[in-house]
């Protein structure tokens, strides 16, 4: 069998490491011109269990996350989070665990450097291969792990996404003023920045600050330049040196592609929409589902079927199925909760972070990517804390709490076989759940 892997993101690569090269060919190309060149400007957050689940050492250089602290987007309220450390993220640096990928991945697969895959090869309608820089690229399986602009999913039906489901950021290290008094939160977060649709952050680390500005849909220089002063005004500890990073980058805002996979190929990854921005599962969820799609592909062999039929739509979306299932629909979730979230006012935000009616464990659940549920009894408690006159707000937030329950329901209800019919169905399902449209 012979695999194509367009990109060498995390998805693909780990794809890579796991696959049993044996008499199958498999190779990645990657358009940065070299490793070096590939980003690596930063360290990301990572459940320690995407380590041990894919066999992986965790990164040398890893470090524990610091605690939450919110901040409201009045810019005031302050809400500091307590996380169990057991279940905590680490810090994980880019370059480390690209480097480690990339070497367990050369053990089965050849790594082409500064090839582009430009578009896909489809023969009566099953993908082909790719074409890159011009030359046609025949393979039984393309997977597709490009990220966030795949260009490859242009020809074939797997979705696509519209411009404001992109998470645009600005990340950067600044060197931390010497001279500026210790800040009292090392690690704040500010949800609607500003009253708009995104985050920030300011995270002290040693002798550099991470500042990260974020907005669901393009962000424009205006918008970058207001949030990065307000960010500097309200964090002098942020020196005017920038020690890494300073790009715009973007990532996937909403829940995973109904549609991953197509004959003789399968998005992962940010091409399959399998992060959430902030919530330290990118990486994870791209590695998992790269086991489970060697799963799929080698069992199937190992049954004595061929490789075209190992590839097929069929095949392939039992990947689509586990993904769901294990990660996905809580993406969903989180999505509702998003959007929910995004159109509350601003007080009301404000009011639910800086009040108790949320409990330390039920923010860490939120912020986590965790659904809460609230049963009757949990509802009036919350009555009672937050007085009467505050009814109307905490059933708005309990209809939102529902409608991510729902969703999430919903999204578990995938088909467990493909056919064109019950698949369409089950999307139409969960747009609605999901947008409400
Ligand atoms: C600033 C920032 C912070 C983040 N923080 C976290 C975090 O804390 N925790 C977490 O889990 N996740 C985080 N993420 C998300 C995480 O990086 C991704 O979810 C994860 O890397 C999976 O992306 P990917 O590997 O699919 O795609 P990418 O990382 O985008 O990799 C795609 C690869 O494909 C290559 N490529 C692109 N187009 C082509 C083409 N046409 N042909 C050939 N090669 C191509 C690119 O050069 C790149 O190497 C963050 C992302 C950003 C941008």
């Amino acid at each position: 069998m012979k695999i194509v892997i367009a990109g060498a993101g995390i998805g693909g690569l780990t794809f890579a490491a796991k696959a049993k090269a044996g008499e199958h060919e498999i190779v990645v190309y990657e358009t940065a011109p070299s490793e070096e060149a590939m980003r690596y400007e930063w360290h990301d957050d990572v459940s320690p269990e995407a380590f041990r689940r894919a066999g992986f050492d965790i990164p040398e250089g890893s470090f524990p996350k610091k605690d939450w602290t919110f901040v409201a987007p009045d810019g005031a309220t302050v809400r500091r989070i307590y996380e169990d450390p057991s279940r905590a993220d680490i810090s994980v640096w880019r370059r480390k665990l690209n480097e480690e990928l990339i070497r367990r991945a050369k053990s089965n697969a050849r790594i082409v450097f500064g090839r582009r895959a430009e578009s896909l090869v489809v023969e009566n309608g099953r993908v082909a291969g790719i074409v890159a820089d011009g030359e046609k690229i025949h393979a039984d399986l393309v997977i597709d792990s490009t990220g966030a602009d795949s260009v490859l999913k242009r020809d074939i039906n797997v979705t696509r996404h519209e411009p404001d489901e992109i998470f645009e950021v600005y990340r950067a290290f600044y060197r931390k003023d010497p001279a500026a008094p210790e800040a009292e939160y090392t690690n704040k977060v500010y949800l609607k920045q500003m009253g708009e649709s995104g985050i920030a952050w300011a995270i002290q680390d040693g002798d550099t600050v991470d500042v990260l500005i974020g907005r669901v849909g393009e962000m424009g220089e205006e918008t970058l330049s207001r949030a990065l002063r307000r960010i500097k005004e309200e964090n002098p500890t942020v020196g005017d040196e920038i020690v890494m990073g300073g790009g715009i980058y973007r990532i996937p805002v909403r829940y995973p592609a109904t549609r991953m996979v197509a004959d003789g190929y399968a998005a992962i990854g940010d091409a399959a929409y399998m992060t959430i921005p902030m919530l330290g599962s990118g990486i994870a969820s791209s590695m998992a589902a790269a086991e489970t799609l060697v799963n799929v592909v080698y069992s199937a062999l190992a049954e004595g079927k061929s490789a075209r039929e190992a590839a097929s739509k069929e095949n392939l979306w039992k990947y689509e199925v586990a993904f769901y299932r294990e990660t996905g629909a809580e993406h969903a979730g989180v999505d509702v909760m998003k959007r929910g979230v995004l159109d509350m006012p601003d007080d009301i935000v404000t009011w639910l972070l800086g009040s108790d009616i949320l409990t330390n464990e039920e923010v860490c659940r939120l912020a986590k990517g965790k659904p809460i549920i609230l049963g009757a009894a949990d509802s009036l408690k919350k009555v009672a804390v937050a007085g009467i006159g505050k009814l109307p707000v905490l059933l708005k937030v309990n209809s939102m709490l529902m409608r991510v329950s729902k969703a999430i329901r919903t999204a578990r209800r995938i088909p467990e076989n493909y056919s064109e019919e019950a698949v369409a169905r089950w999307e139409r399902k969960l747009v609605r759940a999901v947008t409400g449209k």
